[in-house]
């Protein structure tokens, strides 16, 4: 999914202007990404009816970079089509709230379990207690009962000889006599979905009558997470979704397709194996994921083809020998124009966020021809030596180009600091292999 969406982004990425050919091609594209991930036709369609109605409409043709714009609306209908923020978990009217853990084997059903006992407790004050229902895995209880340990929580357990549905039943006895509020029980998985699976959980939840049932899916299992989901979903009727692994490298489609096909709201991510690496799941960020931003190696080539790299060269010497001037910004506006905004490109770069001065330098793309128009109104010696641009040359500078003072301050602030971090970033790329990002 992503790599095609990538490779249709950065085509239309980089465009000055589009028009409704541009957004149809672009539209068969996503429509055909979506629909090898196995996404549902119908809401295959109705997403890319509703982005290209955006993208055709005027928001998108009148803008300044419309190439962008696209982007950013199927940005905002992907984010749509994966549900709004629901990490809300439910709260039994009459304690304890019963939560059951289902999925298949090792896609982190016990450590899922562990930490969102954990979050439970930390983020909400509650008193969970673990249940250990997986009596097949071998030393699945241990595992649960060392997280008990770390997590200085209770772990309830009756051994591997007890079925789950009776475990179940006693955990949840257990729990009311001694006021937890909430019981997470961990279930046991397959390699596979099989009946005699489905049957016991079926059993354990008629028995435990859970307020929530999450299924637990390895999100680099990418495709076939769908398939189980919706096996899950049919057979139990699932309440959420809990992402694991997404600190691996996978781009995360799994979620818009388990989103799309069972309907079910994705709830948390798990990013790492330790126990507060659970977070709650952001649709935003997912299709920022999926749409492959924040991604170096993408800034990179983006880099490349919009940057030209003699013209990049150049410019890198003259922020050596300091000699950038407002000429040389004013080209290097067109570049960043053409690649994307410069803050989105800035937080691309590792580290990038961490430079001082950043707040600073990001160019809102609105203002972007304001900033062209007050370079065009200094002369040659003011474009050249910033510094000679006094208080009268600013108003000046500001009448010339329909602009504020304080709209010409802000400019040569920006700047200013702009070349300090250009020099910041030309000494970190020294270090690294040629062909990295340049300005
Ligand atoms: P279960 O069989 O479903 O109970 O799965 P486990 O909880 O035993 O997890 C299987 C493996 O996945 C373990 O090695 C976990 O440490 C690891 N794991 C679980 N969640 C995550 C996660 O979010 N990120 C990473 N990197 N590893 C995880
Ligand atoms: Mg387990």
């Amino acid at each position: 999914l992503a790599d095609r969406l990538q490779s249709t982004i950065s085509k239309i990425r980089g465009k000055g202007k589009v028009n409704e050919q541009d957004v149809k091609e672009m539209m068969r594209e996503v429509r055909l990404a979506l629909l090898e991930a196995d996404v549902n036709f119908k809401v295959v369609k109705d997403f890319v009816k509703r982005v290209s109605e955006r993208a055709v409409g005027q928001e998108v043709m009148q803008s300044l970079t419309p190439g962008q714009q696209v982007i950013k609306v199927v940005k905002e209908e992907l984010t749509a089509l994966m549900g709004g923020e629901q990490s809300k978990i439910a709260v039994a009217k009459k304690p304890p709230t019963v939560i059951m853990m289902v999925g298949l084997q090792g896609a982190g059903k016990t450590t899922t379990t562990g930490k969102l006992a954990n979050l439970l407790r930390k983020k909400h004050n509650r008193k969970p207690m673990l249940v250990a229902a997986d009596i097949y895995r071998p030393a699945a209880i241990k595992q649960l009962e060392t997280l008990g340990k770390q997590l200085d929580m209770p772990v309830f357990s009756l051994g591997d000889q007890v079925s789950p549905v009776e475990i179940a039943k006693k955990a949840i006895e257990k729990a009311k006599e001694e006021h937890h509020d909430y019981v997470l029980i961990d279930t046991a998985g397959r390699l596979h979905i099989d009946e005699t699976l489905m049957g016991e959980l079926q059993q354990v939840k008629d028995i435990s009558q859970p307020d929530e049932i999450f299924l637990v899916v390895d999100a680099m299992t990418g495709q076939d997470a769908v398939n189980v989901a919706q096996s899950f979903n049919e057979q139990l009727g699932l309440t959420g979704v809990v992402l694991t692994k997404l600190d691996g490298d996978t781009r995360g489609g799994a979620a818009l397709s388990i989103r799309s096909v069972t309907e079910t709201p994705i709830k948390f991510v798990g990013l790492g194996e330790k126990l507060d690496a659970l977070e709650a799941f952001h649709p935003e960020r997912m299709a920022s994921r999926i749409l492959g931003m924040g991604d170096v190696l993408s800034l990179i080539e983006k880099a490349q083809s919009n940057v030209d790299a003699d013209k990049a060269k150049e410019l890198e010497q003259k922020m050596r020998t300091a000699s950038f001037t407002f000429d040389d910004f004013l080209e290097q506006l067109g570049q960043v124009r053409n690649m994307g905004p410069l803050d989105e490109l800035l937080n691309m770069l590792p580290g990038a966020n961490k430079m001082k001065g950043l707040k600073n330098v990001q160019v809102d793309e609105k203002q972007i021809s304001h900033v062209e128009a007050i370079i065009q109104s200094m002369n040659k010696e003011e474009k050249e030596h910033p510094e000679v641009i006094n208080a009268s040359r600013r108003k000046r500078i500001a009448r010339g180009s329909g602009t504020s003072v304080q709209e010409v301050n802000r400019l040569l602030k920006q700047f200013e600091d702009m070349k300090k971090m250009m020099k910041q970033m030309t000494n970190m790329s020294k270090g690294k292999k040629k062909g990295g990002m340049k300005f």
